[in-house]
């Protein structure tokens, strides 16, 4: 059978839409389908790969009334399957239009919040409930001046605990709001040192660590400086407190290629390799009843990731038990050649970052179904 011909314009206007697009005639034979819509499998040869958007396509073309429905796709390249919005329409009195939305990473979004969530209200719940019995305990020990104090003090400690969750849920929920899409600026790495190991300095005296940064190399990352304060200052307050009193704790920077390494290297208690690929989970402790002790809430990994992430870098990780630890983050190195003239400003970071806001969709040609 000759394929229906496409209305004028259509083709155009479906190549500037974000979702991916197929055109089916009276046959079942698909007539176009844009660049994404292969992309995700939908087409195999000139078929619909999927039954159950076969399907929709018939009974609209039966009725003439307009179909939606979320699908499950199975069938794509890579093995993953993709949650999808299809959207199914007559086009012409003979054509059909199939439009289908990937839902897949809303969807992925959607469940790490929920559990997020439910993690927190775990959380708060121990220091909470500690509170609760302390308060208690002071009230019944009225005249034993001796145990109040002492029950002032762990009261103390708890509020610290309940405090350090708060100020840390908050900044990884404002990570995920992708708030450090704001233009990344020329952030110093030297400054970056002197700040983390600066947060640390009271804690670590304490305890007779020592601590040693490089603070004269010159050199800078591109990204957001509070951001990057936060990671790198969340593995100097790891490599201390995981650490003996009387050791070393040392940042390192090295430039690689186009990116800058930070190393924070202790003389610490260390991790196993079952461990090592767990921690970055959020909430998650090895110990925790060390936890317990040094006031950690299992997050603090979870941001330096997250940062390392969004910021188009990466965070690794060396460990040996009763060893020490080294954890590196590598992030993309400032790079002083200014953008060339009429450049979108930005348009490097989105395509270096995994979770930037996507570009302005760049117009997909729709391509004559194969067969
Ligand atoms: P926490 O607030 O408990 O420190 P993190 O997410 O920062 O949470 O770290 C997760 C776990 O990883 C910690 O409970 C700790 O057991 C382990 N860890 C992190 N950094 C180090 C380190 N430098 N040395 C040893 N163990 C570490």
């Amino acid at each position: 059978m000759v394929a229906p011909p496409v209305p004028a314009g259509v083709a155009a206007v479906l190549a500037v839409l974000r979702s991916s697009a197929v055109l089916v005639s009276p046959d079942d034979v698909v007539v176009k389908a844009s660049t994404p819509a292969y992309e995700l499998g939908l087409v195999r040869g000139d078929r619909l790969v999927e039954t159950g958007l076969a399907e929709m396509v018939r009974q609209v073309r039966r009725d003439g009334l307009i179909r939606e429905s979320e699908l499950v796709l199975t069938g794509g390249r890579g093995s993953a399957a993709r949650h999808v919005h299809a959207r199914v329409a007559p086009l012409s009195s003979r054509l059909v239009l199939v439009l289908v939305e990937d839902r897949t990473r809303e969807r992925r979004v959607e469940a790490v919040r929920r559990d997020f969530t439910v993690n927190v209200s775990h959380e708060l719940k121990t220091p909470v409930g500690a509170l609760t019995l302390l308060a208690e305990a002071v009230g019944e020990a009225a005249d034993d001046p001796e145990a109040v104090h002492r029950f002032a003090r762990r009261m103390r400690l708890e509020a610290d605990r309940l405090g350090r969750l708060v100020q840390q849920v908050v900044e990884l929920s404002r990570l995920q709001d992708d708030e450090l899409l704001d233009e990344p600026v020329r952030v110093s790495v030297d400054a970056l040192v002197a700040a983390a190991l600066d947060r640390t300095r009271t804690d670590a005296e304490s305890r007779s660590v020592e601590l040693v940064g490089q603070d004269d190399t010159g050199l800078a990352v591109r990204g957001n400086a509070g951001q990057l304060e936060v990671a790198l200052g969340n593995l100097v307050d790891n490599a201390v407190a995981y650490s003996p009193d009387g050791t070393r704790v040392a940042v390192l920077v090295r430039a690689v290629d186009d990116t800058v390494h930070l190393t924070v290297s202790d003389q610490g208690v260390g991790i196993s390799e079952d461990e090592l690929e767990r921690i970055f989970e959020r909430f998650y402790r090895v110990d925790p009843a060390r936890a317990r002790a040094t006031g950690g809430t299992g997050l603090g990994l979870s941001i330096v990731k997250h940062v390392a992430a969004s910021h188009g870098g990466e965070v690794r990780v060396w460990s040996v038990e009763r060893t020490g630890s080294s954890f590196t983050l590598v992030l993309p190195a400032w790079c002083d050649v200014g953008p060339a003239p009429g450049a979108v400003p930005g348009a490097v970071w989105s395509a270096a970052s995994p979770t930037a806001a996507p570009s302005a969709p760049s117009p997909t040609p729709l391509q004559e179904a194969t067969s």
